[in-house]
């Protein structure tokens, strides 16, 4: 439980839920505020950096998860909460999030490319973010047959129960193929239909 953290890890079902309305809210609002134009910068402009920002969140992604999540206390042991009950609506405050996201994205941008800048890229990576959880809440809930999800949720299965650390992206496998973690399949359990890589029989 989160009894020992500044942060509660493991919310009610309004809390849990808030988390993707106010993300949903941040990027729909964001992109108003930026598609009204920058003073100075073309939309070209902005609409690249955002992109920039979505795109390199996949890598923020894979090594908040690998090396963070996985690799640093006290977030190690946060994060093995999620990984003994998968289901259970653990996950990351949406108060700490978007601190982090200000002091490490927005205020760094701003003050190498002023704030429009700033918060183009800071757009594209909200928007990876609330993609991620998004995904990442799917992979363990819901059970709809489109092809890409039903490969993002065996992904994340390998992760939660292939054989070592593996699979560590949640909305693409590219870095985990980059760097080398992409898995394998848990060889016994697989025969039995359970592992919930199989899950959907893909
Ligand atoms: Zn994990
Ligand atoms: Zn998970």
């Amino acid at each position: 439980m989160a009894t020992m953290n500044p942060f509660p890890l493991e919310h009610g079902r309004i809390a849990y839920v808030a988390d993707f309305v106010l993300y949903g809210l941040a990027v729909a609002l964001m992109s108003a505020v930026l598609l009204r134009g920058a003073p100075g910068i073309s939309r070209t402009e902005i609409g690249a950096m955002a992109l920039a920002g979505f795109v390199g969140w996949t890598l923020v992604e894979y090594a908040m998860h690998r090396f963070v999540l996985h690799g640093l206390l006290p977030f190690r042991r946060w994060h093995a909460l999620h990984h003994e009950r998968p289901r259970a609506r653990i996950g990351t405050p949406t108060t700490l999030s978007m601190l982090v996201f200000l002091v490490f994205a927005f205020l760094p941008a701003w003050m190498l490319g002023g704030p429009w800048r700033a918060g183009a890229v800071t757009l594209g990576l909200v928007a990876g973010y609330l993609a991620y959880t998004l995904v990442h809440h799917g992979t363990h809930h819901w059970h709809g047959r489109i092809a890409w999800f039903n490969r993002r949720r065996r992904w994340h299965a390998l992760h939660h129960h292939g054989e070592g650390p593996s699979c560590f992206g949640v909305t693409t496998d590219f870095w985990d193929r980059v760097f080398g973690t992409a898995g394998a399949r848990p060889a016994v359990r697989a025969k039995t239909g359970k592992a919930a890589g199989c899950r959907s029989a893909g």
